[in-house]
């Protein structure tokens, strides 16, 4: 029986650094050879969903087209998530041509400030520009939030951001982990913060927009989301 899910691991290397990355430095950064890619392949059958990253940055591999090319063929459908910064009018097209439908980008600001100060190493007028251009070649595109103490005042302004260039979806990620300083489930902040996601989702019905919380928010302590 194929697998429903295949997550692999493109490249572990990164090219910005975000302040609540639990995955960078990587011990011994690379990028996946294509043999172990192609065995990795032969998991990937009609209807299964193909990770292509976990923590590293997959635009960073000279071959994910084609990744995402044989995944196609073998009927599966590849998606990532990316921090955005090399997503060229080149790359996307190319992504586009080899068959790939659905990205996510993780922007942790909606303003300048804020993105780039969690973000470090990205500009965001280029990975604002990088997701209007997937919506632009079709993709379903979604872009990732992970929830913090210091960008939450943002969220609303966020989610209309997001609508307004066309996104099918805002991600709403909780913040994997210690990261005390930022932490906006800390019982004293718990409810309120809650509360501010309800009335994120409410924006995001009435924009026509999904607001989507990937993973487990009502426990209590750290959670093992990631980016
Ligand atoms: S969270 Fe993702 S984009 Fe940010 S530094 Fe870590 S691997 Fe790179």
């Amino acid at each position: 029986m194929m697998p429903r899910t295949v997550s692999i691991e493109a490249s572990t290397m990164c090219n910005i650094h975000c302040t609540c990355c639990t995955a960078t430095p990587m011990p011994h950064p690379d990028l996946m050879s294509w043999d172990t890619f192609l065995a990795a392949a032969e998991l990937m059958g009609p209807g299964c969903i193909v990770m292509l990253n976990a923590r590293g940055e997959p635009l960073m591999h000279p071959k994910l087209e084609a990744m995402v090319a044989v995944a196609r063929e073998r009927g599966a459908h590849p998606h990532f998530h990316t921090n955005g910064t090399l997503l060229t009018p080149q790359r996307v097209g190319s992504l586009r041509r080899a068959g790939l439908e659905s990205i996510t980008v993780s922007i942790f600001g909606a303003t300048k400030e804020t993105h780039e100060r969690l973000q470090r190493g990205a500009v965001s007028e280029i990975v604002w520009e990088g997701v209007r251009l997937c919506v632009e070649a079709g993709l379903h595109t979604a872009v990732a939030f992970v929830v913090m103490r210091s960008n939450l005042e943002e969220l609303e302004a966020y989610i209309r951001k997001a609508s307004a260039i066309g996104v099918a979806q805002v991600t709403l990620i909780r913040m994997a982990g210690n990261f005390p300083d930022e932490d906006p489930f800390i019982p004293s902040r718990r409810e309120q913060t809650l509360a501010r996601l309800q009335s994120a989702e409410q924006l995001g019905a009435t924009l026509g927009i999904q607001v989507w919380r990937l993973g487990r928010f009502d426990l209590e302590g750290v959670c093992s989301a990631v980016a």
